[in-house]
Formats: structure tokens, sequence, C-alpha cells
């Protein structure tokens, strides 16, 4: 079959969400737009999956995280893109795309005409077996990227309830999990290669933090080794894994998370890719003009900071989807993507938010014993970045509003001494 839109996004994640939200505030007419999806069910907001969706006690569950409630809009059911007239083309892959004919081919044969493209594939996760380990499939090892695997993950914590699991990787799946599968009553081992988690964003001193809070909920690490193999038993299930120091872990499942990957295949070699993913200028805009790129497989220029990068976080989603279709749809008074960098957690009682540029000098401040302390980061007497654990909606407005203004810093003993009250007074 052919089919012609005015607009058509490939992928139905987030930022699919965010910019069908957008598209019907700046009037999109009946049938013009069409999303689609390689996703049984409709946008929602992926964060859920290692959170709400995997307490043990009311677990969120679809309908109840469709986008856009994760920035406190409209919910978007099924049913809400079937009154608004777009068209969800879901568990349907799109195999091929070609940006010169301005048509993607369907795996069910079908041929989508676009005037307009909007990339959103996101990412997926990377598999053992890309990194040489045997066992990617094995029924207890999980990955978490979508509804599929989070389900599978529930299920095999249900299974698992009073033994042990093997998280590998310490980044953010790693924690988010290893905190989930405490909550589940799975005794959690972590192993990563590097000395503390969260190595890419966390300082030395704010790991500390989060390894010894783990710790006391019975988390062990095993830090500065990884994963040589994993033993696997006649039935195929893994029993638990060998590590490159030569120790061996036992387990009942196993939780990966060692990084993602951008799902950009279907346009190499048609635009211009950086950071891994595609370039695109400030209004969204790929190498061909008629073709957005946004969230994770979005290389844009951050003004802020005067470079590029490819952010693999929500809110970087929602905003580069919200103004990809700002560009489209109002061309001519649509400024530049302005954006600040943001990234969160949630793990067991604890929360943190960081804004900005984790580059320079860091400085701590607050209470590492207690509950509230955050890390200021300081590059050529600017303050450019703030990690805050604990803090209010008020700390955090003000942290966001001060990085934005990149402040002289000429003392780096007062930002340690006034902690928060300092960007509370910028
Ligand atoms: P996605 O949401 O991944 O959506 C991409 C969609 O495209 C998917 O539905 C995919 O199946 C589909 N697709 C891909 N290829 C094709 C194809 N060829 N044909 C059809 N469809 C295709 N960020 C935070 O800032 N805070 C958090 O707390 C947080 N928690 C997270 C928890 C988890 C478990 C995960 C996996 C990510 C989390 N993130 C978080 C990151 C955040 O969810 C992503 O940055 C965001 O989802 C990116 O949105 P996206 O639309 O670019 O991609
Ligand atoms: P991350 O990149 O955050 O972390 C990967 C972790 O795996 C790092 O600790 C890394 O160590 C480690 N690692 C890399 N290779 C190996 C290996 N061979 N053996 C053991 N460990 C290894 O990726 P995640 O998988 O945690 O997250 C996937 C995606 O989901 C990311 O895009 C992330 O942004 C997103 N996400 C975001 C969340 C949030 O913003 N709150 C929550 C959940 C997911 P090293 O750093 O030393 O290389």
């Amino acid at each position: 079959m052919w089919r012609d839109f005015v607009y058509v996004i490939v992928g139905g994640g987030v930022a699919a969400g965010y910019a069908a939200l957008e598209f019907t505030k700046k009037g999109v007419s009946h049938g013009q737009l069409c999303i689609i999806s390689d996703e049984a069910v409709a946008p929602y907001e992926r964060p859920a999956l290692s959170k709400g969706f995997l307490f043990p006690e009311a677990p969120a569950r679809l309908p109840g995280f469709h986008t856009c409630v994760g920035a406190n809009e409209e919910k978007l059911t099924p049913n809400w893109y079937t009154e608004h007239g777009i068209e969800l083309i879901l568990g349907t892959r799109v195999v091929s795309a070609d940006t010169r004919l301005k048509t993607l081919l369907t795996a069910t044969g079908d041929t989508i005409t676009y005037k307009y493209l909007i990339i959103a594939t996101g990412a997926r996760a990377l598999k053992l077996d890309e990194i040489g380990i045997n066992g990617s499939n094995a029924e207890n090892v999980c990955y978490l990227r979508d509804l599929a695997d989070a389900t599978k993950l529930v299920n095999m914590m249900r299974m698992c309830t009073g033994g042990t699991a093997i998280v590998i990787g310490g980044g953010y799946i790693g924690m988010e999990c290893a905190a989930s599968l405490v909550m589940n009553k799975i005794k959690v081992t972590m192993v990563f290669p590097g000395s503390y988690c969260m190595g890419r964003l966390f300082s030395p001193k704010i790991a500390r933090y989060y390894e010894d809070f783990y710790k006391s909920k019975g988390v062990n690490f095993i830090k500065g080794t990884s994963l040589s193999s994993l033993v696997i038993n006649l039935d195929g299930k893994v029993t638990g894994a060998k590590l490159q120091d030569g120790r061996y872990v036992h387990a009942d499942m196993v939780v990966v998370g060692i990084g993602a990957r951008p799902n950009t295949s279907l346009f190499e070699g048609q635009l211009t890719f950086e950071n891994g993913g595609i370039q695109v200028n400030s209004q969204m805009q790929s190498s061909k003009t008629s073709v957005y790129a946004v969230g994770d497989i979005a290389s844009f220029p951050v003004k802020l900071f005067g470079n590029t990068r490819r952010l693999e976080h929500v809110d970087a989603a929602r905003k580069t989807a919200k103004h990809a279709v700002c560009a489209i749809m109002e061309p001519k008074t649509t400024s530049d993507f302005d954006y600040m960098p943001f990234f969160y957690s949630r793990v067991f009682s604890l929360s943190w938010q960081f804004y900005g540029d984790n580059v320079g000098e860091v400085v701590h401040f607050g209470d590492f014993s207690g509950t509230k302390f955050g890390a200021y980061w300081v590059n050529d007497n600017r303050l450019v970045g703030c990690f805050l654990e604990g803090g209010g909606n008020e700390d955090y407005v003000a942290i966001a509003d001060a990085i934005r203004l990149k402040p002289v810093v000429l003392d780096l003993g007062e930002l340690e001494r006034k902690g928060v009250d300092f960007v509370l007074a910028v």
C-alpha cells in the first residue's frame, strides 16, 4: 500500500508523543500527521520503566504513563490520536528510508511518503553479545529499554524474590535497576569497570554517598572489573558470572545496563552525522531540509556552552521534539533552540537533579552525612554546572536560572560556604 502524509514521525517514543501534542497545538489538520512505531503501544514516558513500573507495590502501568504526563501536560491515550486525526501505526518497523524520494518502507511492505520527516528513533540497549559475551538471550538476562523489557524484568524479579541478581554496569540503568531489585527483595551485586558509579557525571565524593547508601540497603559493589563470561546451565539459564579479575559471582538473574546506541542506521549515508547521531541545526533540521531529528539521536548545538551535544535524556527529547514542530509549522517566528542540559534520577528515597556541564573544578557543598548536598562545577572562572541531592523546587529553579547566566566565580570557597544560597542570590 502507498500512503501520503504531510508530516511523518518515525519512532513512537517520548519525542514522538511530545511532537504530536505540539503539532495539535499548532493546528495540524486531520489526516496530515502519521507516527510509525515498532512498539505495540502509543508513546509513553520511558523513564517510568526503571522507576514506578518496577515497584513491588502499586506499580505504574499503562495507560497511566502515556506522554505527556511527565511534563504535567495532557495524557495522550490511543483515543487521543484518533480524536485528533493522527494516524498511529504501531507494531510496525520502518526498514528503509529514502530521503531523496521522501519515502519510508515499512516491514509490512507499505510505502509512506512525507513532505516533512521527524526522525525520533531513540536508542537501543547495548547487548552482551555485542561486547563478545555469550548468553544475551538467556531467559534470566534482562535489559531495559522498552515495555517488553520492563515486563520481562518484572516477571523475572517475581520469580527471583529472595534470590540474587548481578547488575552489570554502574550507570543510570544499573543504579535505578539495582534500587528496584532491592525493593523487590533481591540481593544485588553490581559489577562495573570504573572506580565509582555514574563515572561520567558524579564526582568520586558524590558517588561515595550513593554507594554507601546502596551498601546500607545490602548492595555489594565489585568495581574496577567487568564480566568475562556468563555461566549457563543445561536449561539455558544463567547461574552466575565469571569476572575478568577471576572472581565468580552466583546469580539467579542478571540485569545489563552497559550503555545505549542511537538507532540511526536507516539514515547512514543519507544525512550528516556527528557525536554518533544525526547532526541538526538550531531548528532541529538535518543536512536535508525536509528532515528533522530529535531526542536521543539528535546532535544539536548547545548555545550556552558553544558546542554540539547528543543527550540521551528525557527533557532533551521533549524539548527538541517541540522545537522541531515549531520550526516546521512556524519557520519564520521560531528562534534558535537554546537548551540547558538537565538530567535527574530518583532511587529509593533519594532524588537528584543536575543542570549544565560537569567540567572544570568541582566544589562540594552541604551535608554529605545528611540528606541535602551537592556540587558546583566552575570552568574558566564561570559557574557552569550544579548537582543537587534532596533539593526543593525553589532550589532547582534557582540553579537552572543561575547556570543559564554562568556567573563569574572568583572565590571557590564562597560556593562551598554558601551552597544553594549562592544560586538563590544570583
Ligand atoms: P525513545 O523514547 O527511545 O523512542 C524511540 C522509539 O522509536 C521507540 O518506540 C522505538 O521502538 C522506535 N523505533 C526505533 N527504530 C524504529 C524503526 N526503524 N521503526 C519504527 N520505530 C522505531 N532520562 C531522564 O532524563 N530521566 C530519567 O529518569 C530517565 N529514565 C529512563 C529509564 C529508562 C528505562 C530508559 C531506557 C531511559 C530513561 N531515560 C531517562 C532516557 C529517556 O527515556 C530517553 O532519553 C528518551 O526516551 C528519548 O526519547 P526518544 O523519543 O528520542 O527515544
Ligand atoms: P550508561 O552509559 O549510563 O552507563 C553504562 C555503564 O556501563 C557505565 O557504568 C559503564 O562504565 C558501564 N560499562 C560499559 N561497558 C561495560 C562492560 N563491558 N561491562 C560492565 N560495565 C560496562 O548507560 P545505561 O545502560 O545505564 O543507560 C542506557 C540509556 O538509558 C542511556 O541513554 C541513559 O541516559 C538512559 N537512562 C537515563 C536515565 C536517567 O537519566 N535517569 C535512567 C535510565 C536510563 P563506564 O562509565 O566506566 O564506561
